[in-house]
């Protein structure tokens, strides 16, 4: 009989690997953050732009691993 059970198993610790969606970009693996750009001539009050950086968490891969 061929060993199947033990593919099986295999696979089966594969896909169950312990990683979750980061918390910190909800799985997109990236960021978005409010970068405030400094007043400029004809600009008296310094406006926020966004800037998407990837997750530190996660190092953008959008999953972390669970440590137990
Ligand atoms: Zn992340």
């Amino acid at each position: 009989m061929p060993r199947t059970v033990d593919n099986f198993e295999a696979l089966k610790s594969l896909l169950e690997t312990r990683q979750k969606e980061c918390p910190e970009c909800s799985g997109e693996g990236q960021v978005e953050i409010d970068v405030p750009r400094p007043a400029s001539f004809g600009r008296d009050i310094g406006e926020l732009y966004a800037e998407w950086l990837a997750c530190e968490r996660c190092s953008g891969k959008g999953e972390i691993k669970i440590e137990e």
